[in-house]
């Protein structure tokens, strides 16, 4: 048994919706263009009904095209963190719409793209969180794929957290004058790629390595995005709540760290 509680932040990334281009060619038109925002609503209820607290990075497009909606999600729930997660989530004509990822990541080492587009979007992004009267403090890139101009400009902008980073264990560390958290469980991007029965063992491998892990670490720093735990009508992330709650968990925000 533990003897101090395991402290757990719980984080996901929401994005805006995807081009008309990309709906058309993954046949998404009939899915409705606000389903991650929807899902993200969803979420937060349900961490809130079991008083847990999390922190979600959106990006800026997402702040700009549904601001009333984010803005009373603000208001009406005090257990969410927003922290951003670039403007365009590397789409839109600047990408190529996503052609241009692996380009750039051969060129100027990150799919973010050349220092100027960097620069554009993480502006937009941040004017676009000032607009809902927001100023961010957390960041996560689209991809987890940042590099050392991207944080020495978040760290000039006011950012004090970063969560891009892997690892097997809790790990914090320092630079630029910003606190890097990795995520040391494992992430659920590919959940939705996965056959049914690969996305049962899936969840049941990372309910195994929760119940050892939980017990192993001083802390841990979950990624879960709210359209992937929508796959299953969030039953995964309340079991992953219920485990947590059950070694008697204490969540919190991960901006929590930085005053440490
Ligand atoms: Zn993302």
């Amino acid at each position: 048994m533990h003897m101090t509680r395991p402290v757990v932040f719980i984080t996901g990334d929401i994005h805006h919706p995807p081009d008309l281009i990309k709906r058309l060619s993954y046949g998404e038109l009939r899915i409705p263009e606000d389903y991650e925002l929807r899902a993200g609503l969803e979420y937060i209820k349900v961490l809130h009904e079991y008083n847990v607290p999390c922190t979600l990075f959106i990006t800026g497009k997402l702040v700009d095209t549904s601001s009333e909606t984010i803005k009373s999600l603000i208001s009406s729930y005090d257990n969410v963190e927003i922290g951003a997660h670039t403007y365009y989530a590397f789409r839109g004509l600047l990408y190529g719409y996503t052609l241009f990822i692996q380009p750039y990541r051969k060129l100027f080492g990150t799919p973010y793209g050349p220092k100027h587009l960097i620069h554009y979007d993480v502006l937009k992004t941040v004017k676009a969180f000032l607009k809902l009267g927001v100023r961010p403090i957390a960041w996560r890139t689209h991809g987890y794929e940042g590099d050392d101009y991207l944080y020495s400009l978040l760290a000039k902008l006011g950012f004090k957290i970063i969560s891009d980073c892997r690892s097997e264990r809790f790990t914090v560390f320092k630079r630029n004058n910003i606190l890097h958290v990795c995520i040391n469980m494992p992430v659920d991007d590919n959940l939705p790629n996965m056959s049914p029965s690969e996305r049962a063992s899936w969840y049941e491998n990372y309910i195994r390595l929760l119940n050892i892990k939980v017990r192993q670490e001083k802390a841990l720093v979950l990624q879960l995005h709210p359209v992937n735990m929508a796959l299953d009508n969030f039953d995964f992330l309340l079991k992953i709540i219920k485990v947590l709650l059950k070694v008697n968990s204490q969540f919190h925000r991960l901006s929590f760290l930085i005053d440490l």
